[in-house]
């Protein structure tokens, strides 16, 4: 049985652990909203690690921002070129960050889980199709 690898694990936001069970429930852009689960549903790991561990996904969250507002203000000024219209700048950079807020807020914790949890390790003997009822 082929094993996950990390890339996609985070692509398809799976547990850290054994990159199998799903970290949220809901849809990235669907109509009901996306909720973390708190285990995981195939080694039954506990997401929040400690209280409060999601508060960090905020920071990783807020360097999500800055990228994508630098790179819409950047990508809006090769477009539009001589227009000096502040309020296009900010018409266009607050509604990129606002379509992207499901993707920041999923990924946030997805990055803060697989590569800023020092505790959270792959174990490869979880990611297996087996049911695993004993741990
Ligand atoms: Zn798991």
């Amino acid at each position: 049985m082929a094993k996950t690898s990390k890339f996609i694990a985070v692509l398809q936001s799976k547990c850290p652990r054994c990159r199998r069970g799903k970290i949220f429930s809901g849809s990235l852009y669907g109509l009901n909203l996306q909720r973390t689960n708190e285990t995981c549903s195939h080694c039954h790991m506990k997401f929040e690690i400690e209280p409060g561990f999601f508060y960090g996904a905020m920071y990783v969250s807020y360097a999500f921002v800055v990228a994508e507002m630098l790179n819409v203000g950047l990508l809006t000024y090769l477009i539009t070129g001589n227009d000096k219209s502040p309020w296009l700048y900010i018409v266009s950079i607050l509604l990129s960050v606002f379509a992207l807020t499901p993707i920041n807020y999923r990924y946030s914790k997805v990055l803060l889980l697989h590569f800023l949890a020092p505790k959270v390790k792959y174990k490869p003997e979880y990611d297996t199709n087996d049911k695993l009822e004993h741990i």
